[in-house]
């Protein structure tokens, strides 16, 4: 049986397994269905990651992670989690896809969430290159540039607002005149000089070239077409919480979740249930970076440890 079962190999999951396996936990496995190192392998810049200096793609920044994580002694499992159980003796269950089944003492989810994509044409193409669903991550990119933001919840709404603190412009295109964002944010968006509202209008296309995204063209619902040259648009159209390995058959979570389907956690990134543990973007309140990600894994890690030993 594992001392510790980690689900998701990305900042979360790889720190929680450091913080485990070098704390004295001797069996302890991470599960990854793809390759470690999570969402951020897929931007090409990161540049507030704290200690590191230069300028590098999410690739370079996590390519020793998963090392320094296995000289511990942490295992690394590339197999995909379909759900996690406890039984009444209080051992979990861990069933990958394809019938297997692991037993463990403890288990951190850290399973992330992944930005929901908008389906529009060039979407995909651009992705990274223009197209991005992280303001603090990019925003800064186009510093003194014009951008535009798709979307009408809070997270489009206040994306917009700290992207107009660094751009010359904001076009924020919504594809109704009403907002589900909060009032008091709504009222900072239309009280701020350097948004435009596109409001009503759908983004039919993105377009550019090898060097990225050139512009957007969109229609509202008279016909009326535009074409913005920006170079970046920010797509925020909502999130999936990755929480599925926590469904029981019953259809029920495994524990507490909120609203949103975020994993509820206190300040040890404990669940409402003892020996589960969660971490990173999945759960709730999370600021969605990098650093804050690994500081909860490492949190996790800790108490984790804490949980077996005793
Ligand atoms: P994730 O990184 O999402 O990792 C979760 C992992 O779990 C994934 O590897 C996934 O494959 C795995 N997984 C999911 N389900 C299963 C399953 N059932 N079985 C097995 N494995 C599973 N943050 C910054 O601080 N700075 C930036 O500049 C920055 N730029 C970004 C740019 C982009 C394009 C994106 C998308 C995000 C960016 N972020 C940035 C945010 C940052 O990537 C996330 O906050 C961080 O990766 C969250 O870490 P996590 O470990 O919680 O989850
Ligand atoms: P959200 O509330 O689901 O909003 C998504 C927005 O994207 C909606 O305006 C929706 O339009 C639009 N949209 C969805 N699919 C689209 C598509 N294919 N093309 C164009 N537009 C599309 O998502 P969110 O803003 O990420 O927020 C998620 C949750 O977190 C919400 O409950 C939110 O309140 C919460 N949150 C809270 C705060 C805060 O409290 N400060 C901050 C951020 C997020 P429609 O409106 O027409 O459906």
């Amino acid at each position: 049986m594992l001392d510790l079962a980690i689900i998701g190999g990305g900042p979360a999951g790889l720190t929680a397994g450091l913080y485990a396996t070098r704390g004295g936990l001797k069996d302890v496995s991470m599960f990854e269905k793809g390759m470690p190192g999570g969402q951020i392998t897929s931007s090409s810049e990161i540049e507030n990651y704290p200690g590191v200096a230069s300028v590098m793609s999410g690739m370079d920044l996590m390519e020793s992670w998963p090392e320094q994580a296995m000289r511990f002694g942490m295992k690394h499992s590339m197999e995909e989690v379909s759900r996690v159980s406890k039984r009444a003796d209080g051992v979990f269950e861990i069933f990958l896809l394809g019938d297997k089944k692991i037993e463990a003492k403890s288990v951190i989810v850290c399973t992330g969430s992944t930005p929901r994509s908008s389906g529009i044409k060039g979407e995909d193409e651009f992705f990274g290159k223009g197209v991005s669903t992280c303001a603090t991550c990019d925003g800064f990119f186009y510093k003194n540039k014009e951008v535009a933001v798709l979307g009408g919840g809070d997270t489009a709404l206040e994306e917009a607002l700290y992207l107009a603190n660094i751009c010359s412009k904001v076009y924020l295109i919504h594809r109704r005149d009403e907002f589900r964002a909060s009032p008091v944010t709504v009222d900072k968006i239309r009280n701020n000089d350097k948004i435009e509202l596109i409001l009503n209008s759908v983004v039919d296309e993105i377009y550019g070239d090898v060097s990225g995204v050139n512009g957007v063209k969109i229609s509202d619902k008279t016909g009326n077409k535009r074409d913005l040259k920006v170079p970046g648009i920010f797509v925020f159209v909502g999130m999936n919480v990755n929480n599925e390995v926590l469904m029981q058959e019953n259809g029920k979570p495994l524990c507490d979740l909120s609203e949103n389907g975020n994993v509820v956690v206190d300040l040890k990134m404990k669940t409402s249930v003892p020996g589960l543990f969660a971490a990173g973007d999945l759960r709730i309140d999370a600021s969605k970076q990098v650093v804050c990600a690994a500081g909860d894994g490492a949190t996790a890690g800790i108490q984790a440890l804490e949980y077996v030993n005793n």
